[in-house]
């Protein structure tokens, strides 16, 4: 019997295309059906290396970013004769744009280059940015790290060869043991979400530390619900633990890390603390057959891992190992003591350890594969520890973040479960040297690029960026006394410390998809403020002029004097570049593009084509040829021709004038064309021999120097001990041969933080707030359904959640007589919210929390006024300081990690109590912001079709 298919698609209108999601920063492969310029479908691409063919609602939802009545249509300036921040605007033409801020940039560039602050919230293109900011000679450039995760990248680079965040991941197909802290669901959302689920086939156990029992977490196998702040101090209660019990990976320990090394006992001198070196600089063992001192990096040689020594001039040394068990030893570690300040009773904390240590040790894994060490020794297996962990923002945005991230790097390293099957590993480029060779560039000059790039990670005092005075450089002070490791800069800090002069005023912030005015900024309500503030002596503005490139109208938008309008992720192309933040695999190197789908139907152009245009107009030495002309088209030409080193450059694969080379090879004119071809990635496999333990993988090293990420073929040592820290931590004692701090504050403070070996502090806000007054913690989660703010103006997403609350144990609520769904009152040592609470059991006793931004400023957004996120929505900003609070006979201070200058939103204490009756709806409220010109008004009902319905009744 023949049957007749109803047929309701009909496919000969459409094509499809190949991108990459841009919806969170996992960067998902996408299929993309398109019909009549319009988006048909997204899919997930199944051969996609990051999700295989797995998409998540925010995916599926790019449709309605595209359709999204929030778009900005033209280029906008600030209507002359109106106040900033009025939201009155009037539509120019590109040309007219262009040329008025070439102007302006050209006279800062030819007078004081550091007068433009060009920070960009989004930031997966900051090889271009930061290469533009270089160019231009600016200092002031950075991303939003120093925001969101500095604290990870950080806490690892100092100490290991990668780090948490995008630079590894666990070995997800062989682990037993996963252990996830402080991750909401935003964060590698398909990965992990994948990945969860294989453990769970698999039969591998899966612990959530963290305060809320969310997403992720409320699939674990066991909830550890920690006190927010104390991630740190329970990872060096385990690693006490492990201690006492001597579980520990002696031979990795003595092959991988500086554990054997001498570290001077000098107390009160300038080299306590430093290793003993040789003459030519190496640090210095003990070997225990020769019973001689040896250079420690030397292969063949049978270092001591414990141990104290004379050497011949009559100083004791002590290894790196023997200094560090003594200190984690001490009973301040034991679990029993530390169990009320992390909220984790003691006897869980001994079991996870012992846990971990059994898979670890008793539940090792082989591969067998031949592969050759640094020094030539051939192995014929690779021996897994297969225990693995990953954390991101919730033990990040603590200020002490930095030395928690390292707390939890030791556990893994003690464990040996660092680049091994079933452990914690690189993704190429990583590993790199610890830290990355990079220093931050320190002197600025007129009409001259700066000689490195703006960001580095400097390694002792003499690499801050500071004048002989002592005073930061940066508008940020990154790299200063204040925040010396501020690898990420501060994003948080500029416009506070622009609207001070604080160190100097500027002329011009460039923001880029950074709303400041509302949710990337800690105290909204000050920020708006300070971003309208006049300077009394001049009538000016205290920062004279914003310009704002943003696809969307977002809060900042309105506080713009020149507003440049990008483009959606579907018009543009775009590179997810090995020089910036691929999309590699544990086992593969991946990078990837976005090419324009869509032709945008507004006058928009892409933030990074305006970068490229702007570099030729004023004449950057990199973007111009002999004559002085643009040398490249755009921003296609230039991801094509520019190259860092001969043949790196960009984009890895299909290199080489005929595209047939990958990794490195001459520009082929026709690379967009094979990844176009190649359904937008690029990916190499690495052979087994090339796996693991790559940073002493001879084969793996000398790769990786031929692909451009490592200078050489050197083995990298993980840093247990962090000699950089302790330089600083000696300028602050005032024993430094070099720079010091003058104030006794910036002395305190590297003294007290910058410990050599990790430890544990109570957050710095929480120091200076009494814990009585205000009883709860309180932190914000990112919504696996929103990322950031950049979605939650769309229309499917809106539908999942429109209004946050304020999420409490219910247990603990109703012993304060708080009712679910009541109004209640949210004070800290900074401002008062009114919110609506949500009684929950998977919440932290101590602990409320919201989801981050949903609230918005009524009318931004593309958004009704009374939409609910405007009118029910809140943020918990307003509770926020990006300064600490006062101590008196001190400066103020940042709300930051002391050494890294994250940003500390996750430190905030507060009190709850019950609203009034009658006391019932958000506050504080702010004013609509006015619709811009020719903006589309908000229909009733958002929808989209791309065809009239085949074979459908209606
Ligand atoms: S996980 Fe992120 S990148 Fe992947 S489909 Fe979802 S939103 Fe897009």
């Amino acid at each position: 019997m023949s049957e007749t298919i109803t047929v309701f698609e009909d496919h000969s209108k459409q094509r499809i295309e190949y991108s990459t999601c841009y919806m969170c920063a996992c960067r998902c492969g996408i299929k993309v059906t398109v019909e009549n310029n319009n988006i048909r479908f997204i899919q997930g691409n199944r051969e996609h290396p990051t999700n295989r063919g797995v998409l998540c609602a925010k995916g599926s939802a790019g449709i309605m970013k595209q359709n999204s009545p929030a778009k900005l249509h033209h280029p906008l300036l600030r209507k002359p004769g109106t106040a900033r921040g009025a939201g009155e605007f009037v539509p120019i033409s590109w040309n007219e744009a262009l040329d008025m801020l070439t102007k302006r940039l050209q006279h800062i560039r030819s007078t004081d280059p550091n007068r433009l602050a060009f920070f960009t919230g989004r930031d997966q293109m900051q090889a271009l940015t930061g290469l533009w900011a270089q160019q231009f000679g600016t200092l002031n450039w950075a991303a939003h790290g120093g925001f969101c995760s500095v604290n990870m990248a950080a806490g690892g680079l100092y100490m290991m060869p990668f780090a948490f965040w995008e630079f590894g991941d666990p070995d997800w197909d062989r682990t037993k043991y996963f252990m996830l802290w402080g991750v909401a669901e935003d964060h590698a959302s398909n990965p992990i979400k994948i990945a969860l689920e294989g453990l769970k086939r698999r039969g591998a156990k899966f612990v959530a530390v963290n305060p809320a029992r969310t997403g992720y977490q409320a699939i674990a196998d066991e909830w550890v619900a920690i006190r927010p702040g104390t991630d740190g101090l329970l990872a060096l209660s385990m690693v006490h633990v492990l201690l006492k019990h001597e579980l520990f990976d002696w031979d990795f320990l003595i092959r991988y890390t500086n554990a054997p090394f001498l570290v001077i006992q000098h107390p009160g001198h300038s080299d306590d603390g430093l290793f003993w070196r040789t003459e030519s600089g190496e640090p210095y063992a003990w070997d225990m057959c020769q019973k001689t001192f040896v250079t420690g990096t030397d292969a063949g040689i049978a270092p001591s891992l414990l141990g104290d020594y004379q050497t011949p001039d009559g100083k004791t040394v002590k290894t790196v190992f023997s200094v560090l068990a003594e200190k984690y030893l001490d009973e301040a570690y034991a679990p029993e003591r530390v169990a009320e300040t992390t909220g984790v009773p003691a006897e869980t904390i001994e079991r996870l350890a012992l846990e971990m240590a059994h898979v670890a040790f008793e539940e090792t894994i082989e591969i067998a594969c031949e592969w050759t060490d640094w020094a030539g020794r051939k192995h014929d297996r690779f021996i897994g520890r297969p225990v693995s962990m990953y954390a991101m923002r919730g033990v990040s945005a603590h200020s002490n973040g930095f030395q928690s991230a390292r707390a939890i790097h030791l556990l893994q390293i003690l464990l040996g479960t660092i680049d091994c099957p079933g452990g914690f590993c690189a993704k190429p480029p990583y590993p790199k040297p610890v830290p990355p060779p990079i220093k931050p560039a320190q002197h600025s000059a007129p009409n001259t690029p700066l000689k490195s790039s703006p960001l580095g990670y400097p390694t002792a005092p003499e690499d801050l960026v500071i004048d002989e005075q002592g005073r930061p450089k940066r508008i940020d002070k990154a790299f200063s006394w204040e925040s010396p490791l501020a690898i990420q800069g501060l994003l948080h800090m500029v416009i506070t410390n622009a609207h001070n002069y604080d160190p100097y005023r500027i002329d011009t912030l460039m923001l880029f998809m950074a709303n400041m005015a509302w949710n990337s900024s800690m105290n909204t309500a000050e920020i708006q403020k300070m971003l309208v503030a006049k300077d009394p002596e001049d009538g000016e503005y205290r920062i004279p002029f914003i310009v704002v490139s943003d696809a969307f109208h977002s809060e900042m938008v309105n506080f713009a004097d020149l507003v440049l309008p990008d483009t959606t992720y579907l018009e543009r192309y775009d590179t997810l570049s090995m020089l910036d933040r691929p999309i590699s695999e544990t086992d593969a190197v991946c990078d990837s593009i976005r090419h324009p789908i869509l032709e945008p139907n507004r006058d928009v152009r892409a933030w990074q084509e305006v970068l490229v245009d702007l570099a030729g107009r004023l004449g950057f030495p990199a973007f111009v040829n002999a004559k002085g002309e643009p040398r490249y088209k755009g921003y296609k030409d230039f991801i094509v021709y520019y190259e860092k080193e001969p043949g790196i450059g960009f984009l890895s694969g299909w290199r080489g004038e005929k595209g047939d080379q990958h990794l490195r090879g001459a520009p082929n004119p026709k690379q967009w064309e094979a990844y176009i071809e190649h359904k937008s990635f690029f990916q190499y496999h690495l052979p087994m021999s090339l796996r693991y333990f790559r940073s002493a993988n001879k084969d793996y090293l000398e790769f990786a120097v031929e692909a451009g990420y490592i200078p050489e073929a050197k083995p990298i040592l993980i840093e247990l001990y962090s000699e950089p820290l302790q330089k600083f931590r000696l300028a602050g004692l005032g024993l430094y041969d070099g720079p010091q701090p003058k104030d006794p504050v910036d002395r305190e403070r590297l003294a007290t933080y910058f410990d050599p070996l990790p430890i544990w502090y109570e957050p710095l806000e929480q120091q200076r707030v009494d814990a009585e007054e205000y009883p709860f913690f309180a932190v914000n989660q990112r919504p696996m359904m929103m990322y950031h703010s950049w979605d939650s103006q769309n229309a499917w997403l809106r539908q999942i959640i429109a209004q946050n609350y304020l999420y409490m144990n219910r247990e603990r609520g109703e012993q304060m007589g708080i009712k679910d769904q009541s109004w209640v009152w949210v004070e800290s040592h900074n401002g008062k919210i009114r919110v609506q609470v949500k009684l929950i059991e998977g919440c932290q006793h101590n602990t409320v929390w919201t989801w981050n931004a949903i609230g918005k400023q009524s009318g931004a957004w593309g958004l009704t006024p009374d939409a609910p996120e405007a009118t029910r929505g809140f943020l918990m900003n307003h509770l926020i300081s990006e300064l600490l609070p006062d101590k008196q006979g001190e400066r103020r201070l940042t709300n930051s990690d002391p050494i890294t200058g994250q940003a500390a939103w996750y430190d905030l204490r507060v009190r709850v109590y019950p609203a009034a009756p009658g006391e019932e709806g958000v506050w504080p409220t702010f004013p609509t912001i006015k619709p811009l010109p020719e903006e589309p008004k908000q229909p009733d009902r958002l929808r989209y079709h791309t065809h009239n319905p085949v074979n459908l009744k209606s």
